[in-house]
């Protein structure tokens, strides 16, 4: 049978897959099985930072896979131990580091340090988290009740009480009251349609959350890992969190989920956990990861390939205001607003059939979430591909 048939007969259907295989890539570079090469300015939504194969990260973890696994979070694991240093050093911020699998589960972390922190912290018991619309936040049973989407709560009910939705942040501060314990926003967000918000707004919000004991957790899910230009969006926005969740482009590829936190005494042993969180796969993978793109922060070449990509992608838009009518995003998460959701699904499968990868994000926006070690003449060959594929489209 035919991958595309074995899959339909035993893969559950919750993908609408495109139809492609890729079986190999470097770097930007994608391969299909028909032999087929492809730019992917994708990067696994955002999780292959580092690009596809990268040695680096390859030689470490087959190294790490020689040696040892997983021995379960019961005892030491130094490569975890080494990865929460990177992470934290690299945040600026003084905090500490839980391990789990995937943005969801940080997330779900996130909430359990607010809930408990609501219910030690004080008298009354607080508990309500204020999200934001639009924002996502994971497809477990309590981050899809945080997303503030309505299409997202469907069927899967009764959820967990307790998430409030604003408007934008700042309707927040109207939504406040005795019984809240921490508000969660993307300051990027990137499934709702790679929408930055107001940097004086974000600190404003802080400013006011700090004087009332609320929590400030950050889901940097999509946004950290150096996607914005530094290794946190929070940084970008010179703010400092309570809480910040990472997963995506951390792990280059391997699964891993991080909740940061200056709470360091909430959660106490025994109250949060998991089998694989930080096992020595996954943070030895982080720890090369952050490696790489530190060192690509700090030679200038990340600086260098985000301007140049931004660059060539405003040449593009300029060229095809036919399609679009904004361009939007920082850093290396880019988007273009598309007239109309159509002409976005025209451009998104063009673009395949040309040999560039895009992704949809929200309603009507192209998104651009191209590895953070591009090279130029990926670049240049992504957008070439891109224009051949809407040179066509009115
Ligand atoms: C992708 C994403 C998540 C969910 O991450 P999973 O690893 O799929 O659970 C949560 N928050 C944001 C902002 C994301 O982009």
């Amino acid at each position: 049978m035919n991958i595309k048939d074995l899959d339909k007969k035993y893969v559950l259907p919750t993908y609408a897959r495109g139809d492609v295989e890729f079986v190999s890539g470097k770097n930007a570079r994608l391969k299909d099985a028909d032999g087929k090469d492809y730019i992917d300015f994708t990067s696994g939504i955002g999780v292959i930072s580092v690009g596809h194969a990268n040695e680096r990260v390859n030689a470490a973890i087959t190294k790490q896979l020689s040696e040892i696994t997983h021995t379960s979070n019961l005892y030491h694991i130094a490569p975890q131990a080494q990865a929460a240093q990177k992470l934290v050093e690299a945040s600026g911020y003084d905090m500490q580091c839980f391990f789990g699998n995937s943005g969801a589960e940080a997330n779900e972390g996130a909430i359990k340090i607010a809930r408990k922190f609501g219910e030690i912290d004080g008298e009354i018991k607080k508990y309500k988290i204020i999200t934001l619309q639009h924002s996502f936040h994971g497809r477990t049973i309590t981050t899809v009740k945080a997303t503030g989407q309505e299409a997202m709560h469907n069927y899967f009910g009764p959820f967990p009480d307790g998430f409030v939705y604003a408007d934008n942040i700042l309707h927040v501060e109207s939504l406040l009251d005795d019984h809240t314990c921490a508000v969660m926003i993307e300051l990027v967000q990137g499934e709702g349609g790679v929408q930055p918000q107001d940097k004086a707004e974000v600190q404003a919000l802080a400013k006011l959350l700090k004087s009332k004991g609320v929590l400030l957790m950050v889901d940097e899910v999509q946004t950290g890992g150096y996607r914005t230009g530094k290794f946190l969006a929070s940084n970008v926005y010179e703010i400092t969190p309570d809480v910040i969740t990472l997963a995506k482009g951390i792990g280059g590829g391997v699964p891993i989920g991080v909740v940061m936190t200056s709470l360091k005494d909430v959660l106490s042993a025994g109250d949060h956990g998991s089998t694989f969180g930080g096992n020595f796969l996954s943070s030895r993978a982080t720890c090369e990861v952050m490696d790489i793109l530190a060192e690509n922060e700090k030679s200038g070449v990340l600086a260098e390939t985000t301007e140049y990509f931004n660059q060539e992608l405003e040449k593009f838009f300029a060229s095809h205001r036919n399609l679009f009518t904004q361009r939007v995003g920082i850093g290396m998460m880019c988007g273009l607003r598309s007239k109309n959701a159509e002409t976005l699904t025209t451009v998104v499968g063009n673009a395949k059939e040309n040999g560039v990868m895009v992704l949809k994000a929200g309603r009507n926006t192209l998104r651009f979430l191209p590895p953070l070690t591009i090279t130029k003449e990926e670049i240049d060959e992504g957008f070439k591909a891109l224009n051949i594929a809407t040179s066509t489209i009115k």
